[in-house]
C-alpha cells in the first residue's frame, strides 16, 4: 500500500480541486466558520463535544499573524452566540512563532484572554520538532501569568516527551497526548508503531497517576482499551479525562466511546486554507492517502 499512497500524494497537485474537496470533506468541515458550526451542532446533538481548528500554518508575517488572531477571536464569539459546546485548536506557527516569539505570545495572549472572558479553553497543537521547546515555552508562560484556560500537546512518538510530561505534571497541566503526525529523525523519535504505542501507554500512565487532565487523542483500539483499562484501575471520575478523535475518522469507534459513557471531543478542521492542508499533509505522511482511498471506496473506516 505505501507505494500507492505515495504515488497518489504526489499527484494530488494534478487532481482537481473539486474532487480533493469532495474527499476531503469528510475530514474538514468547510471553509467558514458557520460552516463550521453546524458541523459541531451535529456533534453536540450526538453528545459530543467538539475544538475547532483554522486550517493553515506558517505564517511568515506579522500582518499576516495578526489577521489570524483577530479570525480566531471572531470564532470564538461565534461558538458563544451560537451556543455551542466547543473549545478551540491553535497552532502557534499560524500566530507567528517562526518570526518572533513575543509577537506570537502577543497574538496567543489576546486568543486565550478572550477565551477566559467567554468561558472557553484553548488548545495549543503540537507541531514539528523544531516548534516543541518553544511551545512548551509559550504555554508555560501562560501559566505563569496566571491562564488555567490553556492546554498543550504532547507527542509519543518523541524520546523528550517522558520528561517533558514529568516537569508539565508538576504544573497540573492540561494534556493532549497523541501520537505525533510529523516526520522525525530516528534519534529524537520512535519510528517503531508498537515503541510509539508502549510509550503512550506509558505517558498516559504516567499523567492519570499525576493527576493531570488528559486529551487521549487516537484512532488507535489497542491505545484506547489501555485506556480503559487505567482509567478503571485508577478510579478516575468521568470529569478527568476525554478521549479525542478527528472528523470523519472511525465514526463506529467514536460512537462505541460515547456508548461507554465516557466524554469524547472531536477535531473540527475548516478554513479557506483547506486545500493547500490536504496537499501538504498528504505529501508530509503519504500513509493518509491510503485513509483518502478507503473514504473513496467506503471501505473500513468504521
Ligand atoms: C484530536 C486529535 C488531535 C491531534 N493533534 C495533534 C497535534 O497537535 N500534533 C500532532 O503531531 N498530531 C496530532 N494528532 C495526530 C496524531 O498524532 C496521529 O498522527 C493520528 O491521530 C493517527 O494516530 P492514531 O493514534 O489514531 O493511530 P493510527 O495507528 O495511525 O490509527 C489507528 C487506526 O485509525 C484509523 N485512522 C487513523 N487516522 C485516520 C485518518 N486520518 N483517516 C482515516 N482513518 C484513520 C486507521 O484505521 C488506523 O488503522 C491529533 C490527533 C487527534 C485524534
Amino acid at each position: 500500500m505505501s507505494f500507492l499512497n505515495t504515488l497518489i500524494a504526489k499527484s494530488l497537485p494534478l487532481v482537481p480541486k473539486s474532487i480533493v474537496g469532495q474527499v476531503s470533506k469528510r475530514y474538514i468541515a468547510g471553509s467558514t466558520v458557520h460552516e463550521a458550526v453546524n458541523v459541531v451542532r451535529d456533534l453536540n446533538a450526538k453528545h459530543m463535544l467538539a475544538t475547532v481548528d483554522i486550517l493553515g500554518e506558517d505564517v511568515y508575517s506579522e500582518s499576516e499573524a495578526v489577521a489570524i488572531k483577530d479570525e480566531w477571536l471572531n470564532v470564538l464569539s461565534t461558538i458563544r452566540e451560537a451556543s455551542i459546546d466547543s473549545n478551540c485548536s491553535l497552532k502557534l506557527s499560524q500566530l507567528g512563532l517562526r518570526i518572533d516569539s513575543e509577537l506570537c505570545y502577543r497574538n496567543l495572549e489576546a486568543i486565550v484572554s478572550a477565551a477566559r472572558k467567554a468561558g472557553n479553553f484553548v488548545r495549543i497543537d503540537m507541531e514539528d520538532s523544531s516548534t516543541t521547546s518553544d511551545t512548551i515555552a509559550q504555554y508555560r508562560r501562560l501559566r505563569e501569568a496566571g491562564y488555567d484556560n490553556v492546554g498543550v500537546v504532547i507527542q509519543a512518538y518523541l524520546r523528550r516527551s517522558e520528561e517533558d510530561i514529568r516537569a508539565l505534571a508538576k504544573l497540573k497541566a492540561n494534556i493532549r497526548l497523541c501520537k505525533g503526525i510529523y516526520v522525525e529523525p530516528e534519534d529524537i523519535a520512535f519510528r517503531d508503531r508498537y515503541a510509539i504505542r508502549r510509550n503512550f501507554v506509558l505517558l498516559l500512565r504516567t499523567l492519570f497517576e499525576s493527576g493531570c487532565y488528559v486529551g487521549i487523542a487516537t484512532h488507535d483500539d489497542y491505545i484506547i482499551e489501555k485506556a480503559y483499562e487505567l482509567i478503571e484501575r485508577s478510579k478516575l471520575a468521568r470529569e478527568q479525562y476525554e478521549f479525542q478523535m478527528l472528523l470523519g475518522v472511525r465514526e463506529q469507534l467514536r460512537d462505541s466511546i460515547v456508548a461507554r459513557g465516557h466524554r469524547l471531543r472531536v477535531y473540527v478542521p475548516f478554513g479557506q486554507a483547506w486545500y493547500a492542508y490536504s496537499v501538504r499533509r498528504l505529501n508530509e505522511n503519504p500513509q493518509i492517502a491510503g485513509y483518502i482511498v478507503k473514504a473513496m471506496f467506503g471501505l473500513n473506516n468504521s
